[in-house]
């Protein structure tokens, strides 16, 4: 489903991506892990189209992402392509990035509407089934301030699902929560990759890493230091990096 080739990315003269190679394949779980600043977030980013980058290739379905221009007029190739993409790769923020003015329920239904104009009703229907999905069918029609972090990121969880995505891109989704509001999410995570949805998820928690992933890659300073099944990663580390970073993580 989404193939990332050899790509580049710098801002200015920085360069943060340096030739990374990521396959996800349709059910497929991908887990990047990697300490502060090593590029994960600005990976996922440029799957969205929220960064460009300036060498290699990402491919979602086989359509390789482009872009067009430079300097600041360097823009998406393709409104109708950044629409397909960001609906087929939902993301999911570490700091929910809820509408505060809005409903969990109207949260939820918001981009369903007025981005895919699909019907209401079946929106609705869909909404509430996705939020009884995640555990909060009975917050429909509370604010978000009314919800615990816990809360709060399964309506963002829910809310990406009601695009009906192909793939969904997780950037630390619980760790802005509490260790106990931090395992309902877990949970949720857990629950979507046994439904053989698939995921890019970039995560500090090891132990959802190891429980969820078919595949894990460690990014150090904008390379792959080391990737492979999680008992490859965990139980026959070869990096001396990663060893160093996962003994920092305990
Ligand atoms: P963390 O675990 O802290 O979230 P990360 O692996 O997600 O880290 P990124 O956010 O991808 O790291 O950042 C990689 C590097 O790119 C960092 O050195 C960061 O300072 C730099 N960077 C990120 N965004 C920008 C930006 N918009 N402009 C300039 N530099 C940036
Ligand atoms: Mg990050």
């Amino acid at each position: 489903v989404l193939e990332i080739r050899g790509l580049h990315k710098s801002y200015g003269d920085l360069e943060v991506i340096k030739g990374v190679d990521i396959t996800a394949k349709r059910g497929d779980v991908v887990s990047l892990i990697g300490s502060s600043g090593s590029g994960k977030s600005t990976l996922l980013r440029c799957c969205n189209l929220l960064e460009d980058s300036q060498q290699g290739d990402i491919l979602f379905k086989s359509e390789p992402i482009s872009w067009r221009g430079a300097g600041l007029s360097r823009q998406p190739a393709d409104a109708k392509q950044v629409l397909r993409i960001r609906t087929n790769l939902s993301m999911v923020f570490q700091q929910f990035n809820l509408w505060s003015h809005m409903t969990i329920l109207q949260n939820v239904m918001e981009a369903p509407l007025t981005v895919l104009k699909r019907d209401r009703d079946e929106v609705e229907a869909s909404a509430r089934k996705y939020l009884d999905q995640v555990g909060i069918g009975d917050k429909c029609d509370a604010f978000p301030a009314q919800l615990s972090g816990g809360q709060q990121q399964r309506a963002a969880i829910a809310r990406a699902l009601c695009m009906e995505p192909e793939a969904l891109l997780f950037d630390e989704p619980t760790s802005a929560l509490d260790p106990e509001l931090e395992q309902e999410v877990v949970k949720v995570i857990k629950d979507l990759a046994s439904e053989g949805r698939t995921m890019l998820i970039v995560t500090h928690d090891m132990r959802m890493a190891a429980d969820v992933s078919d595949h894990i890659v460690f990014l150090h300073k904008g390379l792959i230091e080391e990737e492979g099944c999680p008992d490859e990663i965990f139980g026959n580390t070869r990096s001396e990096r990663l060893r160093a970073f996962l003994s920092s993580t305990r």
